[in-house]
């Protein structure tokens, strides 16, 4: 896996954007009065910033691997702040312009309840900054420093929250699909038990009575029960097939919300017994592909004994967590493999499931 396709290209863009605002201190610093040293350090100094910026928002979810995801952030916090502090200490007030950026490092990677502190450090100890040294006419670089970080805070918090929403979307859809199956248990079965337990005490009133009733009572519950067991037999086989065919639905919204061109089965009847298995394969691989890939498509193949997640994102970086670890478990349970690579011929991960055993997924 090439350090290269770990980079999050739409994310560094995304925050990258906004780095043009930077010409205007830089292209005030070469025209105002001022010695040349000033004028070419303050320049590197804001493009330094601009750099560092930009590919830390591509690697801060993976780079330095080792990491935790907060040392990660840290890593790339330390070159930022001393970048800011030394651009404050080379081209002045004008280094205000770098605090919107620092206020976004914060507010777009962390929630709220996290950032909102650094963040009013910062924004404070700048614009008090400001207020302490700017001369008359110096002090439009407030705008800078306190009315372009409220509105980055702002649009932060809205795209948190959009976020927010699209996985409550997803778990109220799996709320429902299960509401829907415990109907049709409790349909199913409380239909047919009720009738058992009244004809049992019918046949316990009449076992010294009327034996022969009893018994015919008795060989009507034992009727009863033998169909109930076929129905929930061949309705958990139903059942198991929609639990497929939902995660597929489920994984077709999540894709589209994420914008990710999504290629998916048409026919989940393929997996048959391990239908159960594979939804849990195809639910956690594209929840991974939302979350931690930045695709842009994704493929899930569903053959009878395997499974196949494709995307060409950034790649995994090898370091499974809970989700995959607990997918494997469940996956070997089963009898079968999981393995998680590199997509071959692409950038990229490929999840793939192969049930090798004579076992199949259906748990008994
Ligand atoms: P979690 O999703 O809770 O982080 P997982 O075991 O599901 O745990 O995944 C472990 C790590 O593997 C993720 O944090 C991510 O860095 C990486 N990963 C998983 N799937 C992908 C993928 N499709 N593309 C890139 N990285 C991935
Ligand atoms: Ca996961």
């Amino acid at each position: 896996m090439s350090r290269f396709s770990r980079f999050n290209v739409t994310a560094s863009l995304l925050a990258s954007v906004w780095l043009v605002i930077l010409l205007i201190p830089v292209v005030v610093l070469l025209v105002v009065d001022g010695p040349l040293w000033r004028k070419i350090a303050g320049t590197a100094l804001f493009v330094a910033f601009a750099a560092v910026y930009s590919v830390a928002f591509g690697l801060m979810d993976s780079t330095p691997s080792r990491f935790t995801p907060r040392g990660r952030f840290l890593f790339w916090l330390v070159p930022l702040a001393v970048i800011a502090v030394a651009t404050g200490a080379v081209a002045g007030l004008s280094a205000g312009y770098l605090v919107p950026f620092l206020v976004a490092y914060f507010a777009f990677p962390l929630p709220p309840s996290r950032s909102i502190a650094p963040a009013l450090v910062i924004v404070i100890s700048s614009s008090w900054t400001v207020l302490t040294v700017a001369e008359d006419g110096e002090l439009g670089i407030l705008g800078a420093t306190l009315a372009s970080p409220v509105f980055v805070y702002l649009v932060a918090l809205a795209s948190q929250r959009a976020d927010r929403e699209q996985q409550l979307s997803h778990d109220l859809a799996q709320a429902r699909e299960r509401e829907g199956v415990a109907v049709d248990v409790h349909d199913l079965l409380g239909h047919s038990l009720t009738v058992v337990t009244l004809k049992a005490e019918l046949a316990s009133r009449l076992v010294d009575t009327d034996p022969a009733a009893a018994k015919d009572e008795l060989a009507q519950i034992a009727r009863i029960s033998r169909t109930s067991l076929a129905e929930v037999r061949a309705t958990v086989t139903r059942l198991r097939q929609p639990d497929l065919i939902g995660e597929i639905e489920g994984a077709r919204r999540a894709l589209a919300t994420a914008g990710i061109a999504a290629s998916l089965p048409k026919d989940a009847g393929l997996a048959g017994p391990n239908a159960r298995l594979f939804s849990w394969v195809v639910r956690e691989a594209v929840t991974n592909v939302v979350r931690h890939s930045g695709a842009t498509r994704c493929t899930v193949e569903i053959g009878p004994d395997r499974v196949r997640i494709t995307d060409d994102g950034r790649g995994f970086d090898g370091a499974e967590g809970n989700g995959l670890s607990g997918l494997r478990q469940r996956v070997e349970d089963a009898g079968g493999t999981l393995s998680v690579t590199a997509a071959s011929g692409t950038t990229g991960t490929e999840v793939l499931v192969t049930m090798t055993g004579t076992q199949t997924g259906e748990d008994s």
